[in-house]
């Protein structure tokens, strides 16, 4: 209860933030959803229109797509993992995060990642992975690869835990097919990594 407690009154402090120029669009700050106890957590890259209008993150049609993947691995969203985005507003146009925001943004993440205080970190999609580790491009060599951050603008915070690269729901969207190879197949392939890791690690 204590962690629930204090990701709420961070909630409401992000609530307020006026740190970057995406306050004056948003119509309300996105912060996070699943179990704040989970060992697990995904980071994905910022808000949709339906996630900035429903004050949830993963919501709208990449993140029911993320949801029916994670499902299909075997892992709970609700119970398995806690998930939010780097960047906690809407970019106009669902444009990329500049990294000026990014860095903006980054403080919250680095609170929540001590809140949440996860084994196991899922990087989702090109955005997360620059705004984690500060690596820019390079996702679709790096996906399905544990590392962990021994450099990067979050290193301290992420010492000792394990992180994965996957590509994100949005790019799937693309592409219906599943055959071996195909976007999805790796993204299953890679959650299943997800669900093996999670079982194996200690509680
Ligand atoms: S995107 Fe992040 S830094 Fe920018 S206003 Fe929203 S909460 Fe603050």
């Amino acid at each position: 209860m204590q962690r629930q407690a204090e990701l709420e009154a961070l909630a409401l402090q992000c609530d307020r933030c006026q740190g970057c120029a995406l306050a004056t669009g948003r119509q309300q700050v996105v912060v996070g959803r699943g179990n704040p106890e989970a060992r697990l957590m995904l980071i994905g890259e910022a808000p949709g229109a339906d996630e900035d209008a429903q004050g949830q993150p993963f919501v709208g049609r990449s993140g029911q797509l993320l949801d029916q993947l994670l499902i299909a691995a075997g892992l709970d969203p609700q119970r398995d993992l806690y998930i939010c985005n780097a960047i906690k507003c809407r970019p106009p146009a669902n444009r990329r995060p500049k990294p000026a925001e990014l860095a903006a943004c980054r403080p919250w993440l680095a609170r929540q990642i001590g809140l949440i205080d996860p084994q196991l970190v899922v990087l989702v999609g090109a955005t997360a992975l620059e705004a984690v580790l500060g690596i820019k491009g390079g996702i679709t060599g790096l996906r399905g690869q544990w590392c962990d951050a021994s450099a990067g603008p979050l290193q301290e915070e992420l010492r000792g835990r394990r992180l994965l690269p996957i590509l994100h729901p949005s790019y799937l969207l693309r592409f219906g097919r599943e055959s071996d190879g195909s976007p999805r197949w790796l993204t299953r392939r890679d959650l299943a990594a997800v669900r093996e890791a999670l079982t194996a690690a200690p509680n």
